[in-house]
């Protein structure tokens, strides 16, 4: 019995840890602010930008390029 008791409270303690320090709130935050990142110059882009925004800055900055080699990671919506 003494020992449940024990073991509920320090669940808690740890608990109030997390929320004190707002990591997790956080995280979420920032998968939210998630950026684009061009794979050949590192530049980044909001994760918000439009496939043409980003082929804008194929076009300019890597011409003998190509969008997959930049933003292999771009899913079009
Ligand atoms: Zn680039």
């Amino acid at each position: 019995m003494g020992n449940g008791a024990k073991a509920a409270h320090k669940r808690e303690k740890a608990g109030a840890k997390v929320a004190g320090k707002g990591e997790s709130s956080q995280l979420k935050s920032n998968a939210a602010a998630q950026t684009i990142q061009c794979e050949t110059c590192k530049a980044t882009f909001q994760g918000t930008s439009k496939q043409p925004q980003l082929q804008l800055h194929v076009d300019s900055k890597h011409s003998k390029s190509d969008f997959k080699t930049c933003f292999p990671k771009f899913v079009a919506a």
